[in-house]
C-alpha cells in the first residue's frame, strides 16, 4: 500500500484531475512485476532463474484440461450464465468444502468468483464501510491491504517476525484491536511466510474473535500444502461459534496447479454472498464457463496431483532452506505450508557490495537479479523489509542452481 509519487491531485479542473486518488493510491503487485522483470530480462536471453511467482510449476492435471477441452465444444458453455457460479460447480464446491475442511455450507453460501483475488476483493467490498479497520497479519500477502483500502477499509498491519515463527499471537492483536476493528484476516498456510497455525493457535484466535463481536475472513488458498503433519484445520470448523461471523476464501489455483484458469470463490454467510453476488454481477459476471467445467472436475477429482506435487514441494522446502542457512548473514526458518521460504536477510545489510552499502532489501533484491541474475521479492512488499520471499515452485534443478549462485555472490 504505497503512496507513489505519482498519486493524483485533488485540485484543479476535471481535466487536469486524471487518475482517481482511491485507485491511483493502489501500488503495483511487487510480485507480479518481480516475476514480469524477470521474464522480460529471460526474454532478451539473459539466464534468469526466477523465484518469484506464486505459481506451481507443474502442468494442470490431463482430466481437468480434458473437461476443458470438451467444454469447449459445447454451445451452453458460449453463454452468460448465472454471474455468481454455475449451479453445479457451487455443489461441487459444498461438497468438496465438507471432504476436505468438515465444513457443511449450502450452494447459495457459496459465490465462484474470477480467482481467489477477485474473491478477496469482493469479500472486503461487502463487509467494509469507510474508515473500518481490518488487522493484518505481516509479513502479509502484498494484495490485502490494497483490497481493504480500495473498500474503504483501513488496513492494520501487526507484525510477527521469525522470532515467533510468523504467527501473531492473541496478545498481539488484543493490542491492535480498537473500536473501527471490523475484520481480522487470517491467512494459514501463509504467503509469504509459509507458516501454519496448529488447531490450537486457531482455536485461540477464533475465540479472540468471538468474544469481540469481529468478523474473521480465512484464507484457505494453500490448505492442501501443509508439511511434518502439522495438525491444523479450518477456522469455522475448529471455531463453529463464528461460522456467521466468517468468511472463507478458497480456489484451485494452487491445489490443482491452475493459475491461469482463474477460478475462486467465497464461502459466508448468505447475506455476505447475496451482496458481493451482486457486485460482481455487475462487476464481471460469470467467471468463464470452460474454467468453471474445469473446477468442477478438479474440485470433483481425487487430490493425487495436489499430493505429487506436495511430495516435490516438500523435497524442495528442505534444500531451500539448508542452502539459504549457509549463506553467512541468512537466517531462514522452516516453513511449514504453501511454497515459499521466507529468510531475515537482516545480517546482509549495511555492508558494502561493489563499492555501493545496501541497506535495505529492496536494493539488496536489485543487486542480486543485476548480479546473479536471480528474481527474489524483496520484504518491503509483504510490509516486512529485511526479508525475501523466494517461491519454491520452481525446478529442482534451477533451485539449486539459484540459491548457488546467492551462495557464491555473498561468499
Ligand atoms: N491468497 C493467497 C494467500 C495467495 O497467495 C494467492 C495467490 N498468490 C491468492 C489468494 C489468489 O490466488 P488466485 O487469484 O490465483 O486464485
Amino acid at each position: 500500500m504505497s503512496k507513489s509519487a505519482s498519486q493524483p491531485q485533488s485540485t484543479g479542473t476535471p481535466r487536469e484531475r486524471r487518475v482517481s486518488r482511491r485507485v491511483g493510491a493502489i501500488a503495483e503487485s511487487a510480485t507480479l512485476k518481480v516475476d514480469s522483470k524477470a521474464k522480460a530480462l529471460k526474454a532478451e536471453g539473459r539466464p534468469v532463474i526466477g523465484f518469484g511467482a506464486g505459481e506451481p510449476d507443474f502442468p494442470t492435471p490431463d482430466y481437468i484440461v480434458e473437461a476443458a477441452v470438451q467444454a469447449c465444444r459445447d454451445p451452453k458453455n458460449h453463454r452468460y450464465t448465472p454471474a455468481g457460479g454455475l449451479p453445479e460447480l457451487k455443489q461441487a464446491i459444498v461438497d468438496k468444502t465438507l471432504r476436505d475442511s468438515g465444513y457443511q455450507v449450502e450452494p447459495a453460501q457459496v459465490l465462484v468468483t474470477n480467482g481467489g483475488k477477485q474473491a478477496i476483493y469482493q469479500a472486503f467490498a461487502a463487509m467494509l464501510d469507510p474508515g473500518d479497520e481490518v488487522i493484518v497479519p505481516a509479513p502479509y500477502w502484498t494484495t490485502y491491504p490494497e483490497a481493504i483500502a480500495l473498500a474503504g477499509g483501513v488496513p492494520v498491519p501487526v507484525l510477527a517476525d521469525e522470532t515467533q515463527d510468523y504467527k501473531v499471537t492473541v496478545d498481539q492483536l488484543e493490542a491492535a484491536r480498537t473500536e473501527r476493528t471490523k475484520v481480522l484476516l487470517f491467512v494459514s498456510p501463509s504467503n509469504p511466510t509459509g507458516a501454519v497455525y496448529t488447531s490450537e493457535e486457531i482455536r485461540a484466535i477464533g475465540a479472540w474473535v468471538e468474544s469481540h463481536d469481529l468478523w474473521v475472513l480465512t484464507d484457505e488458498i494453500y490448505e492442501h500444502l501443509v508439511y511434518d503433519g502439522v495438525d491444523t484445520g479450518s477456522m469455522p470448523v475448529l471455531c463453529p461459534e463464528l461460522a456467521d461471523n466468517c468468511v472463507v476464501v478458497n480456489g484451485v489455483a494452487k491445489t490443482y496447479a491452475m493459475t491461469g484458469w482463474r477460478v475462486g470463490w467465497v464461502i459466508g454467510p448468505k447475506d455476505i454472498i447475496k451482496a458481493a453476488g451482486n457486485l460482481q454481477s455487475h462487476a464481471t459476471s460469470n467467471v468463464a464457463n470452460v474454467s468453471q467445467r474445469a473446477a468442477i472436475a478438479a474440485v470433483e477429482g481425487d487430490l493425487a496431483a495436489v499430493e505429487e506435487m506436495k511430495t516435490a514441494f516438500d523435497r524442495r522446502r528442505k534444500k531451500i532452506v539448508e542452502m539459504l542457512n549457509k549463506i553467512d548473514g541468512v537466517l531462514c526458518p522452516t516453513p511449514q505450508g504453501a511454497f515459499y521460504a521466507y529468510p531475515s536477510v537482516k545480517g546482509l545489510l549495511g555492508r558494502e557490495y561493489d563499492g555501493t552499502v545496501i541497506d535495505s532489501s529492496a536494493e539488496l533484491a536489485e543487486y542480486i537479479l543485476d548480479k546473479a541474475e536471480v528474481a527474489v521479492v524483496p520484504g518491503e512488499a509483504f510490509g516486512s523489509p529485511g526479508y525475501l520471499r523466494l517461491s519454491y515452485a520452481l525446478g529442482d534443478d534451477d533451485l539449486v542452481e539459484g540459491v548457488s549462485r546467492m551462495q557464491r555472490l555473498f561468499s
